[in-house]
């Protein structure tokens, strides 16, 4: 395999943008090697600068649930285009987005429209805090929540993937009000909220992390976090950036039954273009400019080409209950796998997935927080990452951070996908 031409483009592009890359896990620092370059991608495939194709395993990090340039999608940003690209007000559209959405998220009764993950957290944020005239929020270790200040604090994904879990740019004032807690653990809730009485504006997690590598919650691990957050009055937000319209059509809160106040949500819903959301119940809704006071705007909110990307990937998951049994199939099929590979080849290491994630970690032990997980080998993780690139299968470049699988993946895909796990367990391991 030739990458040639994306060895030219990384260094050429290391003088002009910091670290070669607009994203930091992106350099594939911590499974070294250089990164490769993306021309072009199609269903299951991505094609880098040298013409080497990739059997997709991240998609886009969680977007492309379909696969890649799926004609539906494809037509409705080209038709919108030729009404033009924004216009900077409102637009049925957007109507039509927020009402599908309520329909779809069981927690939603109200929604705005943002441009990433990151503004959707920063927002929730901002909207508790004003609903209930507090400051402080619980955070989990090893979640991650966009970049905003307040969320890099024992931040997962590429923060815990560079060794910057906790930002230097972050002020100390910023830093105090983020209360941490370690996932699956309701006792340090407990703890947090008798140290903090009446202080505490909400409780945000991911409630099925993917950003330390896939972990799932305990039995009644979320009941018992919006049992606390109810009797406490704190603003029980679910961050769905990844899992909403993934695990579920409603996302991890349909799957689980647990309906938080707030959701954010992000990657899937703007069908592969730039988007994200927050919602929640009316009344603390309602505390959003302009029906409320707490501030929060954007020139590109709402834009016309992304609902239109958008509204055409949720309307098709709403009408398709079927790609969810399918997701789950794909998800089986390649875990199952991949351990009874494992085991055959007798290295007991462990996988988590859920649907159509799924992350493998280079431990025995169970994983099943941060600290678990960072109990893998993260070396062996960037050799078993290289392996599985050159053998043409595309896999998130750090151990923190769960696969996105698409329904592109045929099972003649999936047995491709095995064999080279195989193969590369056998090069690495030995
Ligand atoms: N929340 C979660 C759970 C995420 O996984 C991410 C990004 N991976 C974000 C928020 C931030 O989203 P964005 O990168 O679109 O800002």
């Amino acid at each position: 395999m030739q990458i040639s031409e994306s060895k030219r483009l990384f260094a050429h592009a290391k003088n002009f943008i910091p670290g070669g890359v607009n994203s930091p896990v992106r350099a594939f620092r911590a499974v070294g090697g250089d990164p490769i370059f993306i021309k072009k991608a199609n269903g299951a495939f991505i094609y880098d600068e040298d013409d080497n194709a990739y059997i997709e395993m991240i998609n886009s990090w969680g977007p492309m649930i379909l696969g890649h340039n799926h004609p539906m999608i494809r037509e409705a940003v080209i038709a919108a285009m030729d009404h033009g690209t924004s216009f900077g007000a409102p637009t049925a559209r957007e109507v039509e987005i927020a009402e599908l959405i309520v329909s779809m998220v069981p927690s939603v009764e109200k929604v705005r429209m943002v441009n990433s993950g990151t503004e959707a957290t920063m927002s929730a944020i901002r909207v508790a805090r004003g609903y209930t005239g507090r400051d402080k929020f619980i955070k989990m270790e090893g979640h991650y929540h966009g970049h905003g200040d307040s969320f890099l604090i024992a931040a997962g994904s590429g923060a815990i993937t560079m060794g910057h879990p906790d930002s230097p740019g972050v002020t100390e004032g910023t830093a105090k009000d983020t209360l941490l807690a370690p996932y699956n653990d309701l006792e340090a809730i407990e703890r947090l909220v008798i140290a903090n009485k009446g202080e505490i504006a909400a409780l945000i997690l991911e409630p099925v992390p993917g950003n330390m590598g896939l972990c799932l919650p305990k039995p009644g691990y979320l009941q018992g976090l919006r049992d606390i957050c109810t009797r406490e009055g704190i603003v029980l937000i679910f961050d769905e950036v990844m899992t909403g319209f993934r695990l579920a059509k409603g996302g991890a809160q349909e799957l689980f039954g647990v309906t938080p106040d707030m959701t954010t949500l992000g990657k899937i819903i703007g069908g592969g273009m730039p988007v994200g959301a927050y919602g929640g119940k009316k009344e603390i809704m309602e505390f959003v400019s302009p029906a409320g006071p707490v501030y929060q705007a954007g020139t590109l909110s709402g834009n016309p080409i992304a609902m239109a990307a958008g509204l055409t990937m949720l309307n098709y998951l709403n009408s398709h209950p079927e790609v969810y049994t399918r997701l789950n199939e794909i998800g089986m099929q390649i875990a199952s796998g991949i351990a009874s590979i494992n085991h055959r080849l007798g290295h007991d290491i462990t996988i988590n997935q859920l649907g159509s994630m799924y992350s493998l970690f280079f431990t025995e032990e169970n994983v099943t927080d941060f600290e678990s997980a960072k109990k893998s080998d993260t070396a062996l993780f960037g050799k078993y990452f290289q392996a599985m690139l050159h053998r043409g299968v595309y896999l998130a470049p750090s151990q923190y951070e769960s696969l996105f699988l698409s329904t592109a993946l045929t099972d003649d895909l999936i047995a491709k996908i095995l064999q080279a796990h195989e193969e590369s367990m056998k090069e690495i391991m030995n």
